[in-house]
Order: C-alpha cells, then structure tokens, then sequence
C-alpha cells in the first residue's frame, strides 16, 4: 500500500526528524522565553498592583479603534485597561499600516494580576486557539514559542536576532504545510542547522536547556 510504503522512506524519516527538532528547539528556548515574561510580569505587577478587576461594567471583550488607533476595554474601574495598554505596548507590529494582531482571545483578562498568572501575558502574541490549559512554556507549541519571540519587543530588545527566529518559524510553515511529508537530506541538516544557529544566539548563552537542545540537535542531524 502507498502509504504505509512511505514510512520506510528516508524523506518520511526526516520529516518526521525535522518536526521533532523544532520541538527540541522550542524546548531549548523555553527557560529564556519564560524568564523574560516573568519580568514582565514583575514589573507590571508594580505598576499596576495585583488587585483583579471587580468592575460590575467589565466585559472582557477588547476590539481594536482604528480612528484612535488604540485597543478598547469596557472596564469602568481602570483596572484591565492599565494592564492592556502595557501589554498591547509590547506587541512588534510587523505593518503599522495594518491594525495590530493580538489574540487576547487567548488570554484570560481576570488572571493578568495574578501573580503564578505570567504566562497569560505571552499567550496574546500567539496566534488564536491557545487552551486555557496553556500556562507555560511546556504546554505550548513550538509556533507558538516562535511568534512569542517575533512578536514581543523586548526579546529584540534584549539583542537577540529575531531574523533567526523568523527562520525557523518559516521551516516549521513549511513542514506543515508539505504536500508530500518529505524532506532531503541535504534540506534537513540545513533546517537544523537554522535551528542550532537560533539556540546560539548570545541572549540564550546562560541557558542550561539551549545548550542540551543543541547537543541533541547535533546528534539528531548526524544520525
Ligand atoms: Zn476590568
């Protein structure tokens, strides 16, 4: 049968070792993803306190005002808003022509003032459909690790070279969308090798879980 024989190919294997790679990579990036957030986190917390709105007028529905070029909060006490703007501020828009991209669908407004809550942050900067079980960096996808670092300012900020990042996000597109769920030899080291050069970067030099991922990415590329 076609397609159980594609199984045995070498082009199915190394589909199959891409996928796992970009999972490795998102798990050796996760620790540096996770750190910046809670700072974040922190930060906002000391701004705008930990009080979780109360507002009997909330509504947790945000729409973006393109006359005021500004997302919009129904909540009467102030409260959601302030931790809004910070963390709309933070959104890398790719085209200030367009209005900005951010899922706060994802996001659950009542736990921004949470303090074991940071996560909640994150999710925003990731495309639509993230679970509400999705609180950290191990329950996440590896696009979504991606994105997070495109999109949120302070991980170019810190100097990390989003265009990398960028990269592998494109591999990760591409796999998913192969029509044939195969890939050359050649074309997975390359993609790898995208993914060891990201987990490189200067701002990831600190983490213990980049270097094990670019050890088993080595390892994975060579076998
Ligand atoms: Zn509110």
């Amino acid at each position: 049968m076609a397609i159980i024989s594609q199984f045995n190919t070498q082009e199915y294997y190394n589909f199959l070792k891409v996928g796992k790679a970009l999972k490795r990579t998102a798990e050796g990036l996760s620790d540096y993803a996770e750190n910046v957030i809670k700072t974040f986190h922190t930060s906002l917390l000391q701004q705008h306190g930990n009080a979780v709105c109360s507002s009997p007028g909330h509504r947790k529905k945000i729409t973006y005002d393109k006359t005021r070029q500004s997302w919009k909060i129904n909540c009467p006490s102030g409260v959601c808003r302030n931790w809004m703007s910070s963390i709309a501020a933070q959104y890398a828009n790719p085209n200030p022509r367009n209005p900005p991209w951010i899922c706060w669908e994802n996001t659950n407004v009542n736990d921004w003032p949470v303090a074991t809550q940071s996560w909640q942050l994150a999710k925003p900067f990731m495309s639509e459909g993230k679970a509400s079980s999705c609180n950290s960096p191990a329950d996440t996808d590896p696009a979504g690790i991606f994105q997070l670092l495109i999109y949120f300012k302070e991980f170019a900020a810190q100097g990390l070279n989003i265009q990398q990042v960028k990269d592998v996000r494109d591999i990760r597109n591409a796999l998913m969308h192969s029509a044939d769920s195969a890939v050359k030899t050649p074309d997975m080291k390359a993609h790898i090798q995208a993914m060891i050069t990201l987990l490189q970067e200067p701002a990831l030099s600190i983490y213990q879980c980049a270097r094990d991922a670019i050890n088993d990415l080595r390892q994975g590329a060579a076998e």
